[in-house]
Formats: C-alpha cells, structure tokens, sequence
C-alpha cells in the first residue's frame, strides 16, 4: 500500500488548486487546460482563465511574483 507515495502530481491537500485565483481542479490531477509552471523547485499549477491572462509572463519566466 504505498500509493500515497508515488503521486508527485498531488498536493498534500490531495487537489490541484490554481496558483493564483486558488480554483479547485474537478479531479485529482491537473486538467489538460490548465498550465503548469515550475518556480524555485516546485511545481504550480494555474487554471485555463489564469493561463490565458498571464501567458505572456509564464513565457518569458518571470515568477508568478512579478505578475
Ligand atoms: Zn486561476
């Protein structure tokens, strides 16, 4: 029973929540939509809405700080 340890997509809490705006994910994992930006090590994950508005920063690699 070690499922628990081999989920590297799964946050503690067990959802994946936008980033930024904190929207939940339906399921467990992140949707195809939503994107994934990895900052400082860790990876964050943003909803399709937040994705949009914001990819001209995700592009050019500015941390989710400077938005
Ligand atoms: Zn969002």
């Amino acid at each position: 029973m070690d499922e628990e340890t081999r989920r590297p997509e799964r946050f503690p809490c067990g959802r994946v929540v936008c980033a930024r705006c904190e929207t939940a994910a339906e399921g467990d994992t992140a949707p195809v939509t939503w994107l994934c930006s990895v900052e400082d090590g860790s990876r964050l994950y943003f909803c399709d809405t937040c994705a949009r508005l914001h990819i001209r920063a995700i592009e050019s690699r500015l941390d989710s700080l400077w938005w």
